[in-house]
């Protein structure tokens, strides 16, 4: 079920696909639940196994802009972004070769990835290989843990180095935008022309991004920085007063590593911080009944941990130095 990528795993992962099957594959960005792009039947297994919303639309993985170009219209900007960022963790969401509709490709960087689009010879639907609505998974354990028996074969290529999804930039409109913040950042893009959206914009036009998220089995509390205290100081007064309240904290933050009677997860920097931020969740929903994150400032990947935080602690975010409180609107 989960396989060293050998030669031997590969083919067979190769052969699965090509037969309409579905493969848990790593990439450098989550792992993926990954499909032959040209087999409706296979697609759509992909949403009854994920059991995702029919009207957020798959990622097809290719190998290069030339594949990528045969299904959609990369536009002079997309090949420009694609000559820059690609393999990488980034897709173009363009118009589409077939129909009038539009087409969301990435080239992605993982060797085990391109090796599978090579050797099945097929582009590759792959969204997150998580139930929709968790955290992505970053290992193939994670993969295996949720969707054992679904899936035919997850091949093993380690923790993701990323940690987070891609990040989707629409180029179909009139003006390029990113539709959900990755490891290339909004200031990278810039340089492109191409705009941010707020983390958090409920009008953000991309489909997927309508539906609850990256969300562990308990409830998150996220703080951000105030104009005088920044997140990372205050997360113990909110443990405290959610232990009061009956309450298991768990914290997450970026700093200083400090002595805590709670479980919990630091980390050196926003970089690691995207890199861990999904198997903390899936680690510490099973040893606490409350989340406590410090989110990091909004700059670089920052921008991408918040857009994720936001969506996992259903569109609020508290703002250091008020008052803790204790409703974690469980009712929702
Ligand atoms: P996931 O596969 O879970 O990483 O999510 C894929 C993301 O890409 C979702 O946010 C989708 O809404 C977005 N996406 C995929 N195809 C399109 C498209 N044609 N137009 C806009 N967004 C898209
Ligand atoms: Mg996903």
């Amino acid at each position: 079920m989960v396989a060293a990528p050998t030669a031997q795993a590969l083919a067979l992962a190769a052969g699965l696909i090509r037969a309409g099957r579905l493969v848990g594959m790593p990439t450098e960005t989550v792992y993926g639940l990954a499909a032959n792009a040209l087999d409706v039947a296979a697609c759509t297994s992909i949403f009854a196994v994920k059991r995702r919303p029919a009207d957020n639309p798959l990622i097809v993985h290719v190998l290069d802009a030339a594949q990528a170009s045969a299904l959609g219209d990369l536009g002079p900007l997309g090949q420009r972004l694609a000559e820059a960022f690609w393999p990488g963790p980034i897709t173009l969401v363009v118009r589409s070769r077939q129909g009038g509709g539009t087409i969301a490709l990435r080239a992605p960087a993982h060797p085990v990835a391109r090796q599978l689009i090579a050797l099945s010879e097929r582009p590759l639907a792959a969204p997150s290989a998580n139930l929709s609505g968790r955290p992505s998974p970053t290992t193939a354990q994670h993969v295996a843990a949720e969707l054992a028996g679904l899936v035919g074969l997850i091949l093993d290529g380690g923790p993701t180095t990323v940690g987070l999804e891609s990040t989707v930039v629409d180029l179909s409109a009139k003006v390029p935008v990113i539709l959900r913040p990755g490891a290339i950042s909004p200031e990278a893009l810039a340089a492109y022309g191409v705009l941010a959206t707020a983390a958090g914009d409920s009008h953000a036009p991309s489909p997927g991004t309508r539906y609850r998220h990256y969300r562990p089995a308990i409830p998150v509390v996220v703080l951000v920085d105030g104009p005088n205290q920044s997140a990372a100081q205050v997360i113990d007064e909110w443990a405290l007063v959610l232990a009061q309240a009956g309450e298991v904290p768990a914290l997450v933050w970026v700093g200083d590593r400090r002595p805590t009677k709670w479980p919990g997860r630091c980390f050196a920097s926003s970089a690691a911080m995207a890199t861990g931020l999904f198997a903390a969740m899936r680690e510490l929903e099973t040893k606490a009944t409350v989340l406590v994150v410090a989110a990091p400032p909004a700059e670089g990947i920052g921008h991408a941990i918040r857009d994720r935080l936001w969506r996992a602690a259903g569109g609020v975010f508290r703002i250091a130095g008020q008052l803790p409180s204790v409703d974690l609107g469980k009712g929702d």
